[in-house]
């Protein structure tokens, strides 16, 4: 299963972004709008919550009958890191599982020829070998800590093979690794390890104190810049034609713990203060090392921005938009 009839691979002339007002949103926006990244003939349209709740299902179909979408890239999703997930899996399970359902079902009804959703590594098994790849999602539970997430996102998978089977829809999905860069939300409790480590240094340096991480600085991740996912976001969206997810990451060499992360976040601020750890707080899943063996076959000369220049502009950027930035 799963290559697309190519009778069914027009190109896209209207795409409908969901979540085009968050962090990877905004990334496909500047690639589209500043890098020339659009194609003629293409219209993009951008939607945020205020165009319409997605957990509602009235709602999702009005605004899919209003811009009739050749091709959909889904994002819109209730995102966090990892202490808001603790905090609310049932509201992660609950929200995502309308906001998907309603998504690809509106989808279908207006006849989009494709949709790409957006998962993310940290749903696969917490009890795996590594690297991580596409085939393994659905082989054992999530970690304890996003559980609600995670099951929600693996539901999309479900959807898809379904949509498929019953309707040939070429319905698909990307696994990207952590995302960061600028848009991001930085909010301090609920948002993910990078945004959060950047507000906590700006303010700490602010006030003189040191820079709490949080955890033992021992686990592992995998960061990818937002402009470099929002290009293989295109890519996707105009060249991919499985219906099998593709796991969107830099390679397992690039892994960084949480210490090697905030060195990086402390050279990129030129941080003075000191460095300490709250080994009182969660650590969660330790690593969730994922192979791009399947993206570097499709494209092996595919250049990710170096991380610590990814890092430094996402510093800048929020130093520079500090007023305006989600915290
Ligand atoms: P984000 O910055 O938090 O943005 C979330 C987007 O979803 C916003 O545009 C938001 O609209 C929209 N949204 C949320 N609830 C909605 C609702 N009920 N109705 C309509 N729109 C709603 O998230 P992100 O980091 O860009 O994530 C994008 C996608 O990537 C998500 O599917 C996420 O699961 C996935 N992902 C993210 C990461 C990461 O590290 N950030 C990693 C892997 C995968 P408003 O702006 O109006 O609130
Ligand atoms: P995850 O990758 O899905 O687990 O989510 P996060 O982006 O929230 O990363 C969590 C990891 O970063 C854990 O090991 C945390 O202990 C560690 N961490 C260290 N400082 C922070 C922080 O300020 N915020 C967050 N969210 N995590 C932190």
């Amino acid at each position: 299963m799963g290559f697309i009839d190519s009778r069914k691979r027009w190109e896209p002339s209207m795409v409908l972004v969901t979540g085009g007002s968050g962090l990877v949103g905004r990334a496909i926006q500047h690639v589209i709008n500043e890098e020339g990244g659009g194609k003629d003939g293409e219209e993009w349209i951008f939607l945020s919550s205020k165009d319409a709740d997605l957990m509602n299902k009235e709602e999702t179909q009005a605004v899919f009958q209003k811009h009739k979408p050749t091709h959909v890239i889904h994002l819109a999703a209730m995102v966090g890191g990892l202490f808001k997930n603790m905090r609310v899996n049932l509201d992660f399970w609950r929200n995502n599982i309308y906001i998907n359902d309603n998504v690809l079902q509106a989808a279908h009804e207006v006849d989009a020829v494709k949709v790409v959703s957006c998962l993310s590594t940290c749903i696969f098994p917490d009890k795996t070998t590594y690297p991580i790849d596409e085939t393994m999602i659905h082989n054992g539970p999530p970690h304890a800590s996003n559980f609600g997430y995670s099951y929600a996102k693996r539901m999309i998978d479900v959807h898809n093979r379904a949509y498929f089977e019953q309707y040939g829809r070429s319905y698909t999905s990307v696994i990207p690794t952590n995302v960061f860069g600028p848009h991001d939300n930085f909010n301090i409790e609920d948002g993910h390890v990078l945004p959060g480590l950047i507000h906590k240094a700006y303010r700490a340096q602010k006030e003189g104190k040191p820079l709490v991480v949080w955890g033992s600085g021992t686990p592992r991740r995998q960061f990818i810049y937002s402009l470099d996912l929002a290009r293989l976001v295109l890519w996707v969206v105009r060249d991919y034609n499985e219906v099998e997810p593709i796991i969107l990451s830099v390679g397992e060499e690039e892994e960084v713990s949480i210490k090697e992360a905030a060195e990086a976040v402390v050279r990129a601020l030129d941080f003075k203060e000191e460095v300490v750890y709250d080994t009182d707080k969660s650590d969660g899943q330790f690593k969730k090392t994922a192979s791009n063996a399947k993206l570097m076959r499709y494209l092996p000369n595919f250049a990710f921005t170096p991380f610590e220049k990814a890092l430094k502009e996402t510093c800048d950027w929020f130093v520079a938009n500090y007023d305006n930035a989600r915290k």
